[in-house]
């Protein structure tokens, strides 16, 4: 009988697969042992990485005989073991929990990461290698702010979002690794204010990806360019737009954990407090004030306070740094201490994210990269007469370049801009 170990945080369906893969076959090989509900999710681009399976208590059982291991292991190890209501055993009214004594080995699918664990991300395949002796691929939950394997430099991605990448090489930006080694003190930091760290990362994330877009206006942005094409290998190149997407949360996890730390900081929190007139006459938000000057020089980019320079377009305050989830975080930091009340909370948690704040994912991004690259063939090379815009970036010498790409109802004008703040009076990109 051979033995496979979980791996913490495993997606159910991850470990079945490796159990497979262990005996020489093709996970769907394995599938007969159960009777399922659903089908294994898939899109366009065959079966996904990101799912999940639900089994019951038959079918757990079945599972650790098959694995080799206990079912107490596989309950510690694999988050869909335990949390959500068992699938009916096929045959029998689906009553909760009776499913549990009939017998038959049943399980349920799902997209792991739409279920209540969160996001699931590629296992490091070096730690993999070296913890089972197997060369194969693990799934599993894991927060976006523990990405890095510290050990091996690498950036583990998300999965089912559209791509096969499973990391990024972080050798060339040491400062992705020193990030998540920052990132305990500023949940630590959090958790001490009385906030959530998850909620706290989040609306951190949103806004400096929020950033990002901006970020390809910001004449004088350097490092952003130059960490994008380390992680892509040393140059993105004429993948430009496709490096951008896949490594963007990698590329911003430096800033994202710098910026909580400043909205956590009670130095920082007073600055805020000074720019919007101290309880006195309300001052509207300057991108000049002292609060967005301080955050310019922690992240790095002084230069993005000084308005007096070549107009940064795009932005309702006429700051680069503006946008609508920092806004909203910091006008509910001013009526909290102005002691504005509202029965429900609203405007007085300044950790609340919007639904329309939250960034796209790289799934719903690429599927318009696809879509925008597919509409061009289609339409023949020039793109059908849809104007082509440029648009300036720092290419990996931190020269200024330019890329083409076609304006049209795809990538650009698509769900990109769709889920992300609208820009008052400008079209974007
Ligand atoms: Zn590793």
């Amino acid at each position: 009988m051979l033995r496979v170990a979980p791996v913490a945080g495993e997606t159910t369906w991850s470990y079945l697969s490796r159990i497979a893969g262990r005996y020489g076959m093709e996970p769907a090989a394995l599938l007969p042992w159960w009777t399922w509900t659903g089908s294994r999710p898939r899109d366009d681009l065959g079966p996904r990485d990101d799912a999940e399976i639900l089994l019951n208590p038959a079918g757990q059982q079945r599972l650790a005989q098959l694995g080799g291991v206990s079912e107490r292991a596989l309950v510690q190890a694999l988050p869909a073991f335990t949390g959500e209501p068992l699938p009916p055993a096929p045959g029998s009214p689906a009553l909760r929990g009776e499913a549990a004594d009939s017998g038959r080995p049943a399980g349920r699918w799902k997209v792991a990461s739409a279920g209540e664990h969160g996001p699931v991300a590629y296992g490091c395949a070096l730690c993999t290698a070296v913890r089972s002796g197997q060369d194969s691929v693990v799934v599993r939950y894991v927060a976006p702010w523990q990405r890095v394997c510290a050990r091996h430099q690498r950036w583990m991605l998300t999965a089912g979002d559209r791509h096969r990448h499973h990391h990024l090489y972080l050798r060339a930006a040491p400062e992705v690794a020193a990030a998540q080694r920052a990132w305990p003190k500023v949940a630590r930091t959090a958790a001490a204010a009385g906030a959530d760290p998850g909620r706290v990362f989040a609306l951190s994330h949103a806004v400096v990806c929020a950033w990002w877009e901006h970020a390809l206006e910001w004449e004088q942005e350097q490092i952003w360019p130059v960490r994008l094409h380390a992680l892509a290998g040393g140059d993105a190149g004429p993948r430009f737009w496709w490096w951008r997407i896949v490594a963007r949360d990698a590329v911003v996890f430096p800033e994202t954990v710098a910026l909580a730390a400043v909205l956590l900081d009670p130095g920082m929190q007073e600055r805020i407090w000074d720019d919007h007139g101290r309880g006195g006459p309300v001052h509207p938000f300057r991108p000049d004030g002292a609060f967005f000057r301080e955050l310019a020089v922690r992240l790095g980019r002084p230069w993005l306070a000084n308005t007096g320079q070549a107009p940064q377009t795009g932005l309702v305050l006429g700051g680069p740094l503006h946008a609508g989830p920092l806004l909203d975080c910091m006008g509910a930091f001013t009526r909290i201490r102005r002691g504005q009340q509202h029965p429900n909370g609203y405007g007085l948690d300044p950790w609340w994210l919007r639904a329309d704040h939250r960034p796209a994912s790289a799934r719903v991004q690429l599927r318009a990269l696809a879509e925008q690259a597919g509409a061009a063939r289609g339409s023949g090379s020039n793109g059908g007469g849809a104007p082509m815009v440029r648009r300036l970036y720092r290419d990996r010498h931190g020269r200024a370049a330019m890329v083409s790409y076609r304006r049209g109802d795809g990538f650009d004008l698509g769900s990109q801009l769709a889920t992300r703040p609208r820009v008052a009076g400008r079209a974007s990109y």
